[in-house]
């Protein structure tokens, strides 16, 4: 299990587009989960989450995935659970001072932030863990944010332009009187 931690560590710009895809994915299947109701598709999802997450990255299944952020190592196999940086302890090679046969997990996410597209956001403070929502998919919280993003995004686009038009209106009312109806079409309305 920890050589394909470190596997996928090395290989976090791989990752990365793969879970853009599956976010991609799950933001799309939106609707679906919207009829069939979120909180009947959360515990399957969570399931086949945990099992890929799991294997690939020792997951915990702490509920607020930080791998993006974190260079693919996850933050919750540091002995002290650190999810802002290393603490003070990390040995010469960058071993673990709690478990010396590991890697810190902080060195790992730096060296795997380095080879992604958004290898920046290591940088960023992330909130603490909230606990009530350990066990939950991640995928499925995250994605299905999105996509109300998208919808409230979609939403607004389509009233923008029926909600600025009166108002333009009352600020620049038109000038131009409405041309004449032609006389053949007067002509027209006599003959009815
Ligand atoms: S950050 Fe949380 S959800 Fe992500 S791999 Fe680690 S324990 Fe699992």
């Amino acid at each position: 299990m920890y050589q394909i931690r470190l596997f996928a560590v090395r290989h976090s710009r791989a990752f990365e587009w793969i879970y853009k895809r599956v976010e991609a994915g799950l933001v799309w299947m939106d609707p679906v989960f919207s009829r069939i109701g979120y909180n009947r598709v959360e515990r399957p999802i969570a399931l086949i989450e945990k099992g890929v997450k799991s294997l690939l990255f020792d997951c915990r299944m702490c509920g607020q995935c930080v791998l993006s952020s974190t260079g693919m190592s996850c933050p919750m196999n540091c002995p002290k659970q650190l999810r802002n940086g290393p603490c003070g302890g990390v040995r010469p090679g960058g071993f673990c001072e709690v478990k010396p046969e590991m890697r810190c997990v902080w060195v790992l996410a730096w060296d795997g932030a380095s080879r992604m597209e958004g290898g920046q956001q290591i940088c960023d403070v992330l909130p603490p863990v909230e606990r009530n929502l350990q066990g939950s998919s991640s995928w499925l919280r995250v994605s299905r944010e999105k996509a109300a993003n998208l919808r409230a995004a979609r939403q607004a686009a389509r009233t923008a332009l029926a909600e600025t038009f009166p108002e333009a209106r009352s600020h620049e009312p038109s000038t131009a009187p409405l041309a004449e109806e032609p006389k053949r079409a007067l002509r027209g309305s006599e003959v009815k």
